[in-house]
């Protein structure tokens, strides 16, 4: 687990078997990897539980390493924030996210994640609004996820960065909502338009004062007419007691896994018919 490797960074291997190896390592692979080659995004989708319709659908990066195989986003992404490779990497997946933007159906907004490094860094924001601007893609269809944590760090440099996506027409999510401190000043200060209520609150369906505070997310959401969306939906009894609880947006394994672009048109076609 994380908890024990000690500084190390868990990779997996072209057998699949789980390694660890020392961050240090990790970042020279980095360092030294083709990002255009071998960076892409996996989709999942953002389901309306009303409607039955696809909201939209997160990018998650994925870095299959020919040295390292596999390794997971929560270790590369942590990598490549301390080594100043972010700006580089986050310019790489938001061009193959503009991409994927523009063959989706029109109705399907693209949401794509922001790190810590990127809406604190002046030089990062402004390449991130001129590549958004050049590529056609409307802006109202891209959603850019911000997580609490990030925002925490900076919290004006934040501010400023989600203003200057808000100006673009662009809609900004705050994510992991809940894992951080004094999200409902946050929520208030900032203007964002979605909040996406971290999975480890899901567990909570199944007892009432899960439920009081779920309930409670959502009421404050509504108030500030903010959209909000359940992640890490797992089970049916789970969509069902969110639904119950007012909640009308969702993700996770319940609905779909993230998939490559080819497999999620699949997934769509077959929702149709
Ligand atoms: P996140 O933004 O909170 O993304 C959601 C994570 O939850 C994804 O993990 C997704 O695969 C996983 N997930 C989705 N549904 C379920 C479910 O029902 N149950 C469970 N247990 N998990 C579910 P993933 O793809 O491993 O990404 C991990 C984190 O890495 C992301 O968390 C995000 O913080 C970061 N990340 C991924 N892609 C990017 C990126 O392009 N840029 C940046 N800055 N960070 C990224
Ligand atoms: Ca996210
Ligand atoms: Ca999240
Ligand atoms: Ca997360």
């Amino acid at each position: 687990s994380k908890a024990s490797n000690r500084g190390g960074v868990t990779v997996y291997s072209a057998d699949h078997e789980t390694k660890i190896m020392s961050a240090k390592a990790l970042e020279a692979t980095l360092r030294a990897a083709d990002l255009d080659a071998e960076m892409h995004l996996s989709l999942q989708p953002i389901v309306n539980g009303r409607h039955g319709t696809v909201a939209a659908v997160e990018a998650l990066a994925r870095w299959t390493s020919p040295i390292l195989g596999n390794v997971p986003p929560d270790s590369f992404i942590a990598v490549a924030e301390r080594s100043g490779l972010m700006h580089d990497l986050t310019l790489v997946l938001l061009k193959k996210a503009l991409g994927i933007a523009a063959r989706l159906p029109g109705e399907i907004k693209l949401s794509f994640n922001l790190s810590a490094h990127d809406i604190t860094s002046p030089p990062t924001m402004l390449a991130i609004v001129a590549m958004v601007q050049r590529s056609g893609v409307d802006a109202t269809r891209l959603i850019f996820e911000v997580t609490e944590t990030a925002v925490i760090r900076d919290f004006n440099a934040a501010e400023h960065s989600i203003r200057l996506l808000r100006s673009l027409g662009c809609h900004v999510a705050l994510d992991d909502f809940g894992t951080g401190y004094s999200s409902l000043s946050h929520l208030h200060r900032l203007p964002i338009d979605r909040v996406k209520i971290d999975r480890s609150f899901m567990p909570g369906c199944n007892s009432e004062t899960g439920r009081n505070l779920l309930r409670s997310v959502r009421a404050l959401c509504t108030s500030m007419e903010i959209v909000c969306i359940a992640e890490g939906v797992e089970t049916d009894s789970q969509v069902s007691i969110l639904r119950q609880l007012g909640y009308e947006f969702f993700q996770g394994y319940h609905y779909a896994r993230p998939m490559p672009f080819e497999a999620l048109e699949e997934w769509l076609a077959a929702r149709e018919a």
